[in-house]
């Protein structure tokens, strides 16, 4: 058994922490709790840097950290973990690298890559409290119903301009889609620009959240039955309560993360990730072995009956509920100029129902249909 496993702070602990055990409400008791505590990062960024900077130093047993881009030039005006000398590396193994130089107490995880249907699943659950330190609607929807299917508190944030919005989430009170039930457009700080001390201001109201939470403390005076949340403007704030929504399919139980799929992808993203080798042309798939292929014009069936390489018509919207990919079957997507073909494939990966293995078997035609 290590020192870590005692319910006692060691003498470096009890030194190290002193400022914040002192506290009325906090005290050793809270120390051990946040000791004991795994917390998830999702993006490290504008927000996330802040956030994880505090709760490092706070002494939060374990933190994982989420992000599959690589640092520029451009995040150094507001992702303050990050140098010069980082640029080029990735975001998630820079900022281990760093925060562990403030706290080598603490197990600090890096996971380079995105945060997706398949392994939100594994990150959630095994983590105590989630933050959201993304800066798009379909990484916060697969957060919220994720952690609303383990119950798992999860804090919320997101900021633009000289604004910014946070809120802990527990989902027994309400979630993100009771605030927000449509998927909305809405530019992020690539697109609309930020200033850099907002989120610096954001990601820490989420460390806050996160130890109040964590360490029980009650810092922060929201009411605990229920969800709040602060808006940010410039130097003022106000919160507002969120309430359970009436007509949010997730809180009502008619819908769980599964009905959800497609809200959790990008349309826009994702067609780069297809390996080439999935990526075809007729003459490739007149050698597949046409015994277990299935050859599949994912085209509407207007232009199907217009004209077609045979084949079955699924169009591409209805693909999702109508096919179901077998195992030792060879699937072959054609359309007019191979986009849709692509698409198909990019929105089957992305379904859960298609097992890792089984995404090799699966073909676009990339080459345009000729109908002479
Ligand atoms: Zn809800």
């Amino acid at each position: 058994m290590s020192s870590k496993d005692n319910l006692q702070l060691s003498q470096q602990e009890q030194l190290r922490y002193l400022r914040q055990t002192q506290l009325p409400n906090f005290g050793e008791s809270g120390q051990l709790r946040l000791r004991q505590s795994k917390v998830l990062i999702i993006g490290v960024g504008g927000l996330g840097c802040p956030a994880a900077q505090y709760l490092t130093a706070a002494g939060i047993g374990e933190i994982t950290l989420v992000d599959e881009d690589q640092v520029s030039l451009s995040n150094l005006q507001r992702q303050i973990l990050f140098s010069e000398s980082d640029i080029g590396k990735n975001k998630a193994q820079a900022a281990k690298e760093k925060l562990q130089t403030n706290n080598s107490d603490i197990k600090i995880i890096a996971f380079p890559h995105k945060l997706n249907p398949h392994n939100a699943h594994q990150l959630i659950k095994r983590s105590d409290l989630v933050l959201d330190c993304t800066d798009n609607f379909h990484s916060r929807y697969l957060i919220n119903d994720i952690c609303a299917h383990y119950n798992k508190p999860w804090v919320y944030a997101s900021v633009l301009g000289f604004e910014g919005q946070v809120a802990l989430i527990n989902p027994e009170h309400s979630c993100f889609r009771c605030l927000y039930p449509e998927l909305a457009e809405t530019p992020n700080c690539n697109q609309a620009g930020v200033l850099g001390v907002i989120p610096g201001i954001v990601g820490s109201m989420q460390a806050l959240l996160a130890i109040d939470q964590l360490a029980n403390t009650q810092i922060s005076d929201t009411s605990k039955a229920a969800n709040k949340l602060q808006l940010a403007q410039g130097l003022s704030s106000r919160s507002i309560t969120l309430a359970k929504s009436q007509q949010c399919k997730l809180c009502s139980g008619q819908k769980n993360y599964l009905d959800f799929w497609d809200d959790y992808h990008d349309p826009s993203q994702g067609l780069d990730l297809i390996p080439n080798a999935q990526k075809i042309s007729w003459a490739d798939y007149e050698k597949l072995s046409a015994g277990n292929t299935v050859l599949i014009d994912v085209r509407s069936q207007a232009e199907h009956s217009r004209f077609n390489r045979g084949g079955i018509n699924i169009p591409l919207a209805q693909l999702e509920d109508h096919l179901i990919v077998e195992k030792d079957t060879q699937y072959v997507f054609y359309c007019e100029s191979g986009q849709r073909s692509l698409s198909a494939i990019a929105s089957l990966m992305q379904n859960q129902t298609i097992a890792k293995d089984l995404a090799p078997n699966i073909y676009a035609i990339t080459e345009a249909l000729k109908s002479t």
